[in-house]
């Protein structure tokens, strides 16, 4: 009797205690092509590190970002809100004294609900919400910045190009020279990020410009992947094997903090392949960066928290973006501030099995103000592409690859869901500020750099 009872008062405060928070990594990839993952089919190079980062967790083969490019999906990924609620519709234009062009001051960011809940927030990698100070990723909710800025960058240090891509890096607001491929600076970053901050709970948002253009890699990095014959290929390969190697290099700090287990991560690219301009690969998907077929806004997405989700699980349900934030503030038990109005929802119930249902009715999407819409309720999918004159419906259950337009079969179906998509148009705004340039509408490929 006196063991048991014994027992019983060592087990009991622990029973008490709530779980402890789980550290938080949100992984993005940028143009990062459906296929262009071993787990999710690629054909001639391997991601061994997302693999297994895949195995741990929940492969979400419906996997949206709500934006299909660049700056509007990050904007949406850190307020967890549709970015045309609040005018952030195109890429901001690399001028740091443009107080309009960045992600606006007035919403909340999801690093700052975390730090008010107490996580140390970290980010690395690419930033592309704003060049004026007042946007700097310091100023939105991060403790410890490190990075680049704007849009994207050489990968090769010294290498030439425009004022946006080769700026130094950002360490915590001063300028920094780069002094190796820049992927793996971001690596050795996220890593020393996760050790930094052992046995506290942690947000790092390690945000990769690989394998967005320019295309470069180091010749360790090609290497790895000689045996791709394409040299335009054979690059984009050696810039994805880089990044994938970053990230096996994080979750390595993770494993040796301890803090593997009850670290949530989601791995997502930012959107689709810009088939244009990028020898890149969307699988089965029509269409790519750009465009709100599926190819531009379906991506290569995982979600993984070992001490909560079972490991090897795929998840067929529409997903997105927007549902980071609203799951982050779950688990993390953080105090969304009133009158925030979150877009996404709490994921993890749906992918533990806890709640069979599906986590959104409809998913929205539109660009440059209503020059493209598009929506998906079920397998339905509604399209009306930026140029053309009328809309399509696909039933994306046989149709993964959106060829067979059924309007004129199913013409109440096309009618219902054009009718949701104008009514959530509404509540929309008109963009603040324009992009530069049409994202991946660049008429010629990118050139092919490489060197040490
Ligand atoms: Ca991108």
């Amino acid at each position: 009797m006196h063991r048991f009872f014994a027992l019983a008062l060592l087990l009991a405060p622990c029973a008490l205690l709530p779980a402890a928070q789980p550290n938080i990594l949100l992984i993005v990839a940028d143009d990062l092509g459906y296929a262009d993952v071993s787990f999710n089919g690629c054909k001639d190079y391997e991601t061994p590190h997302l693999d297994a980062l895949a195995k741990s967790g929940v492969i979400c083969t419906s996997g949206y970002v709500s934006h299909p490019f660049c700056s509007p999906t990050r904007a949406g990924l850190l307020t967890g809100r549709h970015q045309q609620r609040f005018g952030h519709e195109n890429n901001p234009k690399w001028d740091p004294a443009d107080t309009v062009a960045g992600l606006p001051l007035t919403e909340t960011t999801l690093p700052q609900v975390l730090k008010s809940a107490g996580y140390a927030t970290g980010w690395v990698g690419k930033w592309h919400l704003g060049a004026h100070p007042q946007f700097h990723p310091l100023k939105r909710g991060f403790d410890e910045s490190y990075g680049v800025l704007g849009g994207g960058h050489m990968y090769l240090p010294r290498s030439k190009g425009g004022a946006e891509y080769t700026i130094p890096l950002d360490r915590n607001g001063a300028a920094e020279e780069q002094t190796k491929y820049l992927t793996d600076h971001f690596g050795d970053e996220a890593s020393a990020f996760i050790t930094r901050h052992k046995g506290k709970p942690w947000f790092l948002y390690l945000a990769f410009n690989a394998p967005h253009t320019p295309l470069q890699a180091s010749d360790a990095w090609l290497e790895r992947v000689k045996h791709i014959p394409d040299e335009r290929r054979r690059t984009l390969a050696a810039m994805s094997v880089a990044m994938d190697d970053a990230v096996g290099r994080a979750m390595q700090a993770a494993r040796e903090t301890g803090a593997a287990e009850n670290t949530l991560v989601f791995f997502f690219s930012d959107n689709g392949g810009p088939i244009a301009v990028a020898p890149c690969d969307n699988g089965p998907l029509r269409d790519g960066k750009g465009s709100v077929f599926e190819g531009g806004i379906r991506v290569p997405f995982v979600v993984s928290w070992p001490a909560k989700l079972k490991a090897g699980s795929r998840f067929e349900h529409p997903v997105t973006s927007l549902d980071v934030f609203a799951t982050a503030c779950a688990v993390a038990d953080a105090k969304v501030p009133e009158g925030v109005k979150l877009d996404g929802v709490n994921v993890i119930p749906h992918l533990s099995g806890e709640n069979s249902a599906a986590p959104h009715e409809r998913l929205y999407w539109r660009t440059g103000g209503g020059d493209s819409f598009a929506l998906r309720q079920g397998d339905w999918k509604w399209v009306k592409p930026r140029g053309a004159d009328k809309a399509m419906l696909f039933n994306l259950k046989d149709d993964v690859g959106e060829k067979t337009d059924l309007t004129a079969q199913k013409p109440e179906v096309a009618a219902e869901l054009e009718k949701a998509v104008m009514a959530w148009n509404k509540e929309l705004i008109t963009p603040l500020f324009q992009s530069p340039r049409p994202a991946g509408k660049r008429t010629q490929p990118a050139q092919v750099k490489s060197s040490n």
